[in-house]
């Protein structure tokens, strides 16, 4: 049996670590971004085998999954349809979705709270079109990040990961659970408050004895941040050569080295980050740099 590998594994010198290595699902697609393509993935195939014709969707102005969505949908042959959080505005992500042929429908934040009604408003009986959920959370999303871990030849100490809902970090967990390896799954949410993360992924897992969340690394919020995490971004990019998101990537990698300051890793255990790409989000908050 073959197993189709769609990322490489890529080891990171930076010091003080020794076994520090980087799944580079950044490098899957531009456009449809690390975990997004995962996510996104059996989402497509039941769309498809459904004969939906049209995806609609839900995220902010600068969301990644809104991107992903539009360039898949428009390779698929699919139509899309956004509902976009807050006032209309104009910038590169939207820009990209467009190009991409996806609707935009600007929602004031009341009215996108309750997500299916929305739908409902507008798609009501409309057979072809499918819901696909903010950041697309759904069982399917997670089915696509479980093969993370299938497609790895090494084990690892410890495997991280940053979460916006954790539909992802709970496709990890399962992924680990199939394959019964006993690695320590780390997830850093990137939101205050994280802490519903882990419900999210007791939905989709039936065990969290291998979860850890890190709940200290929100550097204030979702699309938040500091002088400390830019400065953190630019030293590790100019020391690897591997760029950093400041939503997400950047605060779990920032999480990897202060733990290990702290004592709760080791520069000898095997560590593997998950890089779930996101790189556009820079272009969102060049005036920090
Ligand atoms: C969306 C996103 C995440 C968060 O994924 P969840 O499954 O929502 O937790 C992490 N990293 C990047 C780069 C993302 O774009």
């Amino acid at each position: 049996m073959f197993k189709k590998i769609y990322s490489p594994v890529q080891k990171v010198s930076f010091a003080p670590f020794n076994h520090l290595s980087v799944k580079r699902d950044d490098l899957i697609d531009p456009y449809i971004s690390g975990n997004k393509w995962r996510k996104l993935k059996y989402i497509l195939a039941k769309a498809k085998a459904g004969n939906k014709t049209h995806l609609v969707t839900f995220g902010g102005a600068y969301s990644n999954h809104l991107v992903a969505t539009a360039a898949a949908a428009a390779r698929s042959g699919l139509k899309s349809t956004a509902f976009v959080r807050g006032e209309a505005v104009k910038n590169e992500m939207l820009l990209l979705c467009s190009l991409f042929g996806m609707e935009l429908i600007f929602t004031d934040r009341e009215s996108y709270r309750d997500r299916h009604k929305l739908f409902e408003s507008r798609f009501a009986d409309n057979a072809e079109v499918c819901f696909v959920d903010e950041g697309g959370a759904s069982v399917e999303a997670t089915l696509g990040c479980a093969e993370i871990i299938g497609e790895l030849t090494e084990t690892y100490d410890h495997i991280f990961c940053a979460a916006g809902t954790g539909t992802t970090a709970a496709g990890l967990l399962k992924g680990l659970q199939e394959q019964q390896l006993p690695t320590k799954l780390h997830i850093v949410p990137v939101l205050k408050g994280g802490a519903f993360i882990g419900d999210e992924i007791a939905r989709y897992t039936t065990t969290d004895k291998q979860l850890e969340l890190h709940l200290d690394y929100h550097f204030g919020g979702y699309a938040k941040t500091t002088p400390e995490l830019i400065h953190f971004i630019k030293t590790f990019t100019a020391q690897t050569g591997l760029l950093l998101d400041p939503v997400y990537t950047a605060k779990m990698f920032y999480a990897i080295c202060d733990l290990e300051k702290r004592g709760q890793l080791h520069r000898d255990e095997r560590i593997l980050a998950i890089h779930t790409g996101g790189l556009m989000g820079l272009f969102g908050m060049r005036d920090k740099f």
